[in-house]
């Protein structure tokens, strides 16, 4: 039987890495949805519309149509990358600028909204995994399977730092932990679709738990 699973939770939780193993191993379809809101505000820089002293919300909304995201599957890879309009924006979109500015344009209704609906249009045939912060609540609210990760700040961090440096970028671990702990606050409470844990939602804290243990523990539950 083919289900949808929700995977939601706090910044660098590991719900990408999980989720791509769960669909790699299912032969389900991986969704990043931190991609699709990473691809917006890109588009917002480029376009001169947000930096860290100025954000032209008014502008970007009514610019909105003219962005175009798509998944294509990279087989070399085995999930899907990103395209704003046409473009590879994979590694653009995963700089600490951008993760600096994206839970601005996530607070944005009219953002959600347009990116929700295409979400949804994405799980008409389940048999996906997708990851964000509101998929459990607002995407898929009937998701059979609903993961909620969570681990502490410092291990985030820790691997965010790792993750950025092997990439080649110039960062420091406390610029690193004080990003991570600025989306956190901002992503959970903001007024549109706040982070937070489905009632139906499964708690993971894999803070001391191994990739392979908690894939594990999560291939269980898949079974049941
Ligand atoms: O998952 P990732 O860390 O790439 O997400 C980047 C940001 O995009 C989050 O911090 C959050 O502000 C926003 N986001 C969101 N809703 C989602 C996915 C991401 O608001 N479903």
């Amino acid at each position: 039987k083919k289900i949808t699973i929700a995977i939601d939770g706090f910044s660098s939780t590991g719900k990408s890495t999980l989720a791509k193993q769960l669909a790699r191993t299912l032969g389900y379809v991986y969704v990043d949805t931190g991609a699709m809101y990473r691809s917006v505000t890109y588009f917002a820089m480029q376009q001169g519309l947000i930096s860290r002293e100025h954000f032209d919300k008014l502008s970007l909304i009514e610019r909105l149509s003219e962005i175009s995201l798509q998944f294509l599957f990279n087989p070399n890879l085995g999930y899907a990358e990103i395209y704003l309009n046409e473009v590879n924006v994979e590694a653009e979109i995963r700089t600490l600028d951008v993760s600096n500015l994206v839970s601005r344009v996530a607070e944005v209704s009219e953002v959600r909204a347009r990116l929700v609906e295409q979400q949804k249009h994405m799980g008409d045939h389940k048999a996906i995994v997708m990851d964000g912060r509101d998929i459990g609540t607002v995407v898929f609210p009937d998701a059979e399977l609903k993961l909620f990760m969570t681990a502490s700040p410092e291990t985030r961090a820790q691997r965010r730092f790792e993750e950025l440096t092997a990439k080649g970028q110039q960062v420091t671990y406390d610029e690193v932990l004080k990003n991570v702990q600025e989306r956190d606050y901002i992503d959970s409470h903001r007024e549109d679709s706040p982070l937070v844990k489905a009632d139906d939602a499964i708690e993971i804290d894999n803070s001391h738990l191994t990739i392979e243990e908690q894939f594990e523990k999560v291939m269980l539950l898949v079974q049941e």
